[in-house]
């Protein structure tokens, strides 16, 4: 199940990419299973705050393929990011991917082999937050560094504080895409990392949130990042130094998750500061983020 949210209109609408690539109105479906007076939510936070409640009846919506014609979305209908405003900063961790910890310590000059002890957390606001086709603004007037980063999104399902790792994946919803671009100067001259990271329309997100059911294995995906269609990172989840259980376990020691909270893991190698010359993302590139099942997030830069 790929659940996804789109604006039409001007309104926001729960919508899912059907097994046939056609995007369906959800929202309309489940009104039409449960009745007019259901509660219907108009993005996938609302889905996953509704728990099983819509979920079983949205799963039985999305099986019935002969009612997808009938409520497809309108052709001129735009997907937004599937959570659009996160209640709280999105999660991110640093430093996550063996070869992209060495490539940052040489950069900076440190020993190579300094990996982190503990998971690495700072997080992204809200006013990050973009979805897939949306514009990354390059923000020149304040950064001359702007860079890409492909993650793997945790979407939180069930909230809770101190969750063991024996039990953590049965806390999570599904899967995203993320692009965590940095601001690379900013980053290093602050100090503390949110600054560089929180640049507005800086976290693209999406397209979609996969339900975790479709994803077996969340240690087993490849992916692959492009600019302008020269590939810039390529890895697999696998090469986490902290996988997702463990990110779960860290992260809500003492520190309560809610459903929808969204957590990005960290990203591999090949990042533009680390390469020599540097390079960084400049108004009129398309940057393309791909994960196994998870579809194709794409984004490009503006003044
Ligand atoms: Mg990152």
């Amino acid at each position: 199940m790929k659940f996804l949210t789109y604006t039409h209109a001007g309104e926001n609408h729960l919508g899912a990419a059907t097994e046939a690539g056609t995007i369906v109105n959800l929202g309309a479906l489940l009104r039409q299973a449960l009745g007019a007076q259901a509660p219907i939510p108009s993005d996938v936070a609302g889905l996953i705050e509704a728990g099983p409640a819509l979920l079983e009846p949205a799963r039985r919506c999305l099986e019935d393929v002969a009612s997808h014609a009938a409520h497809r979305a309108p052709a001129d209908a735009r997907v937004i990011a599937p959570i659009p405003r996160p209640h709280k900063n999105v999660f991110c961790v640093g430093r996550n991917y063996r070869l992209h910890i060495i490539e940052g310590n040489l950069a900076a000059k440190r020993d190579p082999n300094d990996f982190p002890k503990a998971a690495e957390f700072f997080s992204k606001p809200w006013t990050t937050v973009i979805g897939t086709g949306e514009a990354i603004r390059r923000h020149a007037k304040h950064t001359r560094l702007l860079d890409y980063e492909i993650e793997l999104g945790i979407v939180i399902g069930k909230g809770g504080t101190d969750i063991p790792r024996e039990t953590a994946l049965d806390h999570v919803f599904g899967y995203t895409i993320i692009n965590d671009v940095t601001a690379r100067d900013l980053q290093k001259r602050h100090g503390q990392w949110f600054k560089g990271k929180g640049l507005d329309t800086t976290c693209p997100m999406g397209p979609w949130v996969v339900h975790r059911s479709a994803v077996p294995d969340a240690q087993a995906l490849n992916m692959e990042l492009d600019v302008n269609g020269e590939v810039r990172q390529r890895a697999n989840t696998q090469d986490m130094l902290f996988d997702v259980p463990a990110i779960i376990e860290q992260l809500s020691a003492g520190l309560t998750l809610h459903p929808g909270d969204v957590i990005a893991t960290g990203t591999p190698s090949g990042v533009g500061f680390a390469m020599t010359p540097m390079r960084c993302l400049e108004p009129g590139d398309v940057v393309r983020a791909r994960i196994d099942g998870l579809g194709e997030l794409v984004n490009h830069v503006v003044d």
